[in-house]
């Protein structure tokens, strides 16, 4: 069995990566426990050290990164290299914060001395997507490694290359051999691996799906997971919002990355009295989008990641008009290449209301008033991101407890930070990366009491 890479612009197969075997991966796994014992030897002013140096190298070879990331997965270069360097400037974050982010937390009790130790586990298995695909991957290892575990990753399929080049960084900045390993192994043979002893956990980032088939495994060898998962995000603007930067905003937060982001602005509720010039405004935008080859910079919107996925998100564009939603721009399709869509009329019900949309697909909903709004954007299996426009920021402060979601951003799209936890609720899944909790997720939290 192989990988295919493809360069999804034009369907040209770029690279084919051999499975490893199950004898390889066994020698993956022990060399992922050696280093894990020299992780824990290294100490943290080390392993901040070779975290400093992986910055410096993602950021002197950004170029032959960011070209792979949009050979393999299409999306436009300039968006490649933002990505390769915001994984440059978290690694440099951690590397700063460690140490107060590990520090043992001193709790008064009936002891002499009594506190939370946080120390690492073991070997950490990574099944990561191929939308972000240095972003996902850095954003778990990072705060791992920094704390001692060590890590294997099983990438998606389509993006194989992007994962040995991973695992090419951290062992050129001077991690120990076997810290980060890309695993090339199809999904239905992770079992063994979830299994193994030496893996003391699992992160997954990917569909909904994929995290119910992973995590029932997970559960059935009793090994801890953090699930990042799908998305159906509401934008709200009400009334009273900023509609020229709420419509400009939405349009970055729906098109970025063609559409594949698990917080993409997936839904656009609107209340009622202002849609009609909300969607004119977006409708503007969306038409006005430069579409074509990602290695171009004035490229606004490059190919999807597969032809497949084009197809699927076609039939759920065809399916919604079909239930009587009105198409106002794009709406063609060719092998990967989706063009900027939008949508009114979208109500619950219909696909693209129900349904994660995965790909350059806007939708607006009219919403009566602000509950209506709320009421709608909660309803939806998912919980995830979501955004809030308004300018009274009393108002959004009421309302942002009211949100089903795993974050609420005022006037601002959906972004991960190294700084703020990330993560979703429902079906978006649970644990969270980034900030203080992600680091704290695949640790041994342990109590130590001196009498
Ligand atoms: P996907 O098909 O679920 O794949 C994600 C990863 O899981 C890939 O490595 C895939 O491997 C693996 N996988 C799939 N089924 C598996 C199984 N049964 N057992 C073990 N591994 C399995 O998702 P995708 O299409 O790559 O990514 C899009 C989805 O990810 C969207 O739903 C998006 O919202 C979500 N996402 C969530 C976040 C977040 O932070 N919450 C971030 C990004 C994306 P193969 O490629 O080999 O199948």
């Amino acid at each position: 069995m192989s990988f295919e890479s493809i360069y999804p612009y034009n369907g040209e197969t770029i690279a084919s990566y051999p499975a490893h075997t199950p004898e390889q991966l066994q020698d993956k796994l022990k060399a992922g426990h050696r280093a894990f014992q020299a992780l824990r030897q290294a100490g943290v002013p080390k392993r901040a050290e070779w975290m400093r140096r992986v910055a410096e190298l993602l950021q002197s070879q950004v170029d032959r990164h960011a070209e792979l990331i949009t050979r393999e997965m299409g999306k436009t270069l300039k968006e490649a290299k933002a990505e390769v360097l915001k994984c440059a400037t978290t690694a440099e974050y951690y590397a700063n914060n460690i140490e107060s982010m590990l520090e043992p937390r001193i709790i008064a009790s009936d002891a002499r001395k009594s506190y939370a130790a946080f120390e690492p586990k073991g070997i950490i298995l990574a099944i990561m997507p191929w939308n972000f695909p240095y972003w996902q991957v850095f954003r778990f290892a990072i705060p791992n490694l920094l704390a001692g575990n060590a890590a294997v990753l099983k990438h998606a399929s389509n993006v194989s290359g992007c994962s040995l080049a991973i695992a090419g960084v951290f062992l050129e900045a001077g991690f120990p051999e076997g810290a980060f390993q890309a695993l090339l192994v199809a999904s239905k043979d992770i079992e063994p691996i979830i299994a193994d002893p030496r893996v003391q956990g699992v992160t997954l980032t990917g569909s909904t799906p994929a995290g119910m088939s992973v995590a029932s495994l997970a559960g059935k060898h009793l090994k801890k997971t953090v699930l990042e998962l799908g998305g159906s995000d509401p934008f709200i603007v009400l009334k009273d919002a900023d509609l020229k930067t709420a419509a400009a905003t939405a349009v970055k937060a729906r098109m970025q990355n063609a559409g594949q982001s698990c917080i993409a602005a997936k839904r656009w509720i609107v209340e009622k009295s202002i849609a009609e010039d909300f969607t004119q405004q977006v409708q503007s935008l969306i038409t006005s989008m430069r579409q074509g080859d990602p290695f171009l910079p004035e490229t606004d919107l490059g190919p999807m990641a597969r032809t497949d996925l084009a197809k699927e998100l076609n039939s759920q564009l065809q399916s919604t008009i079909w239930q009587g939603a009105e198409l106002l721009a794009g709406g063609e399709q060719h092998n990967a290449n989706f063009a900027a869509t939008l949508l009114a009329g979208v109500k619950p019900g219909m696909t693209a209301f129900d349904e994660e949309t995965f790909g350059p697909l806007a939708v607006v909903i009219s919403a009566n008033d602000e509950q209506d709004a709320i009421r709608l954007a909660n309803n939806t299996p998912f919980g995830l991101g979501s955004s809030l426009w308004t300018k009274d920021l009393e108002k959004a402060a009421r309302l942002a407890p009211l949100i089903e979601s795993g974050n609420v951003f005022v006037n601002a799209m959906v972004r991960s930070d190294a700084r703020l936890p990330f993560g979703g609720i429902k079906q978006s899944g649970y644990g969270r990366e980034l900030s203080i909790e992600g680091v704290h997720e695949f640790l041994n939290i342990k109590t130590v009491y001196i009498q």
